[in-house]
């Protein structure tokens, strides 16, 4: 990746002097497999609601800065009330924002990595220090004992359940727990959440729990990571620094139209999460069957893999198959893994299939 020049460097505020314009490294694939978007159609009669609505909005005006029906739907869908919800252009506006507000210079944030990058980034950005309690390197779930005797004199704490790209869901017991031990905001990222068990989804602690804040998007489950909108339930007064930290126009009219009737018709998701669910599983049988391939199980839309040659793997899938699968082999404890999306059953196949014929050519 390019760094700054040197006359940049000079120029930006001295701790974003060692960082770089972001490069995705973007290769058009066949089959793309990297993000753990859905890549599956959206459900029948959703793409034609969704139409109607953006062609029956103006463009002309600025948008409702608080995404006020968006935000009432989201309020009645989750049991809440519109003042415990917040819109953002994405989960990772309010991630930032989250940063911004209750981190910066001489707090804490608490992670256990390997965990979503975005975390440190937006630490980096807004000069909050970061403390880590790892995984453990076998299982890589949380050390949970570990990680509430830190969040005691954290500032901020980041869980994320499930995990990307560990796939493992954290009880909700620990959850209030760790509520309990940190003095500050606990963000818990539930952007697979629609993916996990019934059980997991933590909403129900939101009510005794007072600094819990918790992330979901329609960028996973609900098939619009291009519409980039995210949104965060909390206590009223935590939403009130959301609402006052965020650039007002940030999510726009056609975001918001879209938001809506997707939101309004979810129960039509239902059925492709169910599918990518049972696909999941398929795939992980398929995968633990190979004695070569160490795969975890997961209550996301995607698997860890740990393979011989991963780095090599990654890149003769893409180019020899035009598959992408998302590397984490340099990333400390994911020696060897690679992060796979389950896609529909063509694509798992497909991948699967790819998969096995180089591991007999790489061995
Ligand atoms: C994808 C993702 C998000 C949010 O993504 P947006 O597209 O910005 O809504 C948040 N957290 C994790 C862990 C994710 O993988």
């Amino acid at each position: 990746m390019a760094e700054l020049s040197e006359r940049m460097r000079a120029l930006v505020q001295p701790h974003l002097a060692g960082i770089e314009p972001y490069d995705p490294n973007f290769t058009p694939t066949r089959i793309n497999l990297s993000a753990n978007e859905n890549t599956y159609p959206l459900p029948d009669g959703v793409r034609a609601a969704i139409d109607g609505v953006l062609a029956a909005t103006p463009l002309n005006r600025y948008p409702d800065p608080m995404s006020g029906a968006l935000r009432d739907e989201l309020a009645a869908w989750h049991g809440v009330t519109r003042e415990n919800v917040c819109v953002g252009n994405g989960g990772d506006e309010l991630l930032y924002n989250f940063l911004l507000a209750f981190g910066g210079q001489g707090r804490t944030l608490l992670v256990c990595p390997p965990c979503f990058s975005e975390y440190e980034f937006f630490a980096s950005l807004t000069q909050t220090s970061v403390r880590t309690v790892r995984r453990d390197r076998k299982t890589l779930r949380v050390d949970e004992k570990a990680t509430l005797a830190a969040a005691q004199t954290a500032d901020l704490v980041i869980v994320t359940s499930p995990n990307n790209p560990t796939g493992d869901a954290l009880p909700v017991s620990f959850v209030a727990q760790l509520c309990r031990a940190c003095p500050g905001m606990v963000m818990l990222d539930e952007a697979y959440i629609e993916f996990a068990d019934a059980g997991y989804d933590a909403c129900g602690l939101l009510a005794s729990c007072p600094n819990l804040v918790i992330l979901h998007t329609l960028s996973k489950a609900f098939g619009e990571a291009g519409i980039r909108c995210g949104y965060v339930i909390a206590a009223a007064d935590a939403i009130d620094v959301f609402a006052a930290v965020r650039q007002i126009y940030s999510v726009n009219v056609l975001t918001q139209a879209a938001a809506l009737a997707a939101a309004q018709m979810r129960d039509a998701f239902v059925p492709v999460v169910e599918k990518i669910r049972s696909e999941r599983e398929r795939m992980l049988a398929a995968l633990e069957s190979d004695e070569r391939v160490q795969a975890w199980p997961s209550q996301g839309n995607f698997l860890l893999v740990r393979v011989d040659e991963a780095s090599a793997i990654r890149r003769r899938l893409r180019d020899e198959h035009s598959i992408l699968v998302r590397d984490f082999s340099a990333v400390p404890g994911l020696e060897g893994c690679l992060r796979i999306t389950v896609g529909t059953p063509e694509e798992n196949d497909e991948v699967l299939a790819a998969l096995e014929a180089l591991l007999d050519e790489e061995a």
